[in-house]
């Protein structure tokens, strides 16, 4: 049976590092809409210009438009055993219009304090051809500002600067903490500490997800 999961967390929580590492267990592809926003910005869509200008101040992209586009991503034939979402939904109006599009049958909350935030996405870089995350401090690459994984070029996201960042955290305890409970309330929340190292948190989510 098709496994509908959503990943929720404060940003720099660890949710597409985890992800990145079970997902092939469950035989489900990974969709981040940050990462989709970032990809349309590459090719340089008018979709990605207009995302782009909510991206930078670090506020959310409209609904209509976020909704529009996972409801295409999830219609896709990868999505037959589920998906494992990212960063979607941010707020109540997506969580409601993800419902009313597909049944989730487990959310996931990676729980961090604030600090441990701010401390990891500081140092995050992001490879800008495969989307592989490291930490300068924490997963640094092999070389400096080179992936690991394809070879590509390392680096921040104007969103991971310091007025961005806390923005983007005032807008998560806002609009996407209530989430928490909305999932709770439907009886699929399940929810784990993601302050330790990476491994550490997927053997507790994997702990989990059964
Ligand atoms: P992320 O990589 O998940 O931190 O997303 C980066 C940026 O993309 C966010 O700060 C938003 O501007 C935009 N974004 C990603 N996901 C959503 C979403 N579900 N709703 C609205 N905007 C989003």
């Amino acid at each position: 049976m098709a496994r509908n999961m959503v990943f929720l967390g404060p940003q720099g929580s660890g949710k597409g590092t985890v992800i990145g590492k079970i997902k092939d267990r469950f035989g489900v592809p990974h969709i981040s809409t940050g990462d989709m926003f970032r990809e349309a910005l590459k090719h340089g869509t008018e979709f990605g210009k207009k995302a782009q200008e909510y991206m930078n101040r670090g506020e959310l992209v409209p609904d209509d438009v976020t909704c529009g586009m996972v409801q295409e991503r999830i219609a896709r034939d990868d999505c037959v055993n589920g998906f494992m979402l990212d960063g979607f939904p941010r707020n109540l109006r997506q969580a409601e219009a993800l419902s009313g599009i597909t049944r989730i049958d487990t959310a996931v909350l990676i729980d961090v304090p604030e600090e441990v935030s701010l401390e990891r996405l500081s140092g995050r870089r992001q490879c800008r051809e495969c989307s592989t995350i490291f930490h300068l401090k924490f997963v640094p690459p092999k070389r400096e500002g080179i992936c690991d994984k394809c070879g590509g070029e390392l680096y921040q996201r104007d969103d991971d600067k310091p007025e961005a960042i806390k923005e983007r955290l005032a807008i998560y305890r806002s609009e996407t903490m209530p989430i928490a409970d909305y999932y709770e309330k439907a009886g699929v929340l399940v929810t784990v500490d993601g302050s330790g190292t990476p491994d550490d948190v997927v053997a507790l989510v994997l702990g989990r997800l059964g």
